[in-house]
């Protein structure tokens, strides 16, 4: 943001603007990044806040994996993110997972070096946690997801669980820390929402620059659009989906929204086409749904934990994958790819590439972004995805899909957890530091 900007959106002139920067400045609470270098010793040069600010921390539980790290309040990451040294599953690991949670975020600060002075948890002002299951507005565990979760209020429950780990360390929390709690799914769609808008603007920018020079005569900068909405589908071990509508994350109103999962397939068991063989076509579940109890919803027929337990039970070319990292890396090492794996990704990502064409009928959006770790199967999943979406999506429906880079998979969540803990910084009510005689 331009300082005009920021005088503008602050209902201030540029002069008094300058006046409070150089006050803040003074006080230590604008000026110089984490690691030490002052970035705003030019006048008119970028300003920062500094860790005076305090810390904010993501925590990313899958069903699988748990994963934190902590961040600046800018959201700019201070380390790698930490993860426990045994793997976990969340299914068996009960309300035992959320002392776990909050050993990790202690570790988290812990191992976070300054350079200055050691981090400490009294300075994590925000903590945002993904959880594989819904939650409602006050972060309760809705629904029978995670059976041993649910109606449990968990930010309240990490909370202490955080100030009891303090106390053992002779340590306090930060007295306004804010935990938020959201599903895993909503925190992809806030961090690709963000990325989104700041595209926009960065596009608005170049087109800003280019009038400048005269070019583009005439046409107006886009601006972030206030009408786009964006779709986040979760498509790992089980399937999920996380809605923006016009920059607002859609919830419901218990936090049951976006439950791309539990749809029912269309046509299902005859969607797919004869470019899959016989085995993949005619395989059927064995078992309902353990979530919706239904036998023929996506996430019982398309999702990683299906797709294995399909491989397992068609076998036939050999040993099947033991889990949906081998799954992926078979997939993307076309020599290591079975005909029967490569089938059965196929037959997913055409499974939810036609539920999507349905869902995304309520909330048109601009676009759509795919996540989760049949991201990594690369085209293998995708074109078969854009395929059968294109094919049902008739009448107009025209969102963009994209799936989420490599790099960005397995952390997207995480990132998206640091965006809401952004969200949830408060400095109203800081104690102001006694003025230096
Ligand atoms: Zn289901």
């Amino acid at each position: 943001m331009r300082r005009s900007d920021l005088a503008l959106e602050a209902g201030i002139s540029e002069p008094t603007l300058q006046r409070a920067i150089s006050e803040l400045r003074r006080e230590g609470w604008i000026g110089y990044e984490f690691s030490g270098r002052d970035t705003a010793g030019r006048r008119g040069g970028p300003l920062r806040l500094t860790r005076r600010a305090g810390l904010v921390v993501g925590v990313d539980v899958g069903r699988r994996h748990l994963r934190a790290a902590v961040a600046d309040v800018h959201g700019n990451l201070l380390t790698q993110p930490i993860e426990p040294d045994e793997p976990i599953d969340v299914e068996d690991s009960g309300s035992a997972l959320l002392h776990l949670v909050a050993k990790i975020v202690v570790r988290a600060v812990s191992s976070t070096a300054g350079e200055e002075a050691p981090y400490r948890l009294a300075e994590v002002r925000a903590i945002g946690v993904g959880v594989p299951s819904p939650v409602d507005a006050r972060g309760v565990a809705v629904g029978m997801f995670l059976p041993q979760w649910s109606g449990l209020p968990l930010p309240e429950v990490l909370t202490e669980l955080l100030a009891r780990e303090a106390a053992e360390r002779d340590e306090g929390l930060f007295p306004g820390l804010s935990i938020k709690v959201a599903k895993d799914a909503d925190l992809g769609v806030l961090k690709a929402w963000q990325e989104h808008v700041e595209q926009q603007i960065e596009g608005d920018a170049e087109l800003d620059r280019d009038r400048e020079r005269g070019k583009h005569a005439g046409q107006n900068p886009s601006r972030a659009r206030a009408d786009d909405s964006l779709v986040f589908v979760k498509a790992s071990t089980g399937v999920d989906a996380g809605l923006v509508c016009q920059g607002h994350l859609v919830t419901g109103s218990h936090g049951l929204a976006g439950q791309l999962g539990h749809m029912s397939v269309p046509h299902a068991p005859h969607d797919l086409s004869n470019s899959i063989g016989i085995r993949v076509r005619e395989d059927r579940p064995t078992r309902r749904c353990r979530r919706c109890t239904r036998p023929l919803c996506l996430e019982n027929l398309a999702s990683g934990g299906a797709v294995l337990d399909q491989l397992e039970r068609l076998r036939g070319d050999g040993d099947s994958p033991g889990s949906m990292e081998e799954l992926v890396t078979q997939v993307r090492d076309q020599t290591a790819m079975t005909p029967l794996s490569h089938e059965a990704v196929v037959a997913a990502g055409t499974r939810v590439g036609l539920v999507l064409a349905e869902a995304v009928r309520v909330a048109d959006p601009t676009r759509i972004v795919v996540g989760g770790l049949f991201a990594l199967a690369g085209e293998v999943f995708m074109t078969p995805l854009r395929v059968a979406f294109s094919d049902a999506a008739t009448g107009g429906l025209s969102a963009k899909i994209v799936s989420v880079p490599d790099a960005q998979v397995k952390r997207i969540e995480l990132e998206g957890a640091i965006v809401l803990a952004r969200k949830h910084l408060h400095f109203a009510g800081t104690p102001k530091p006694v003025a230096p005689a």
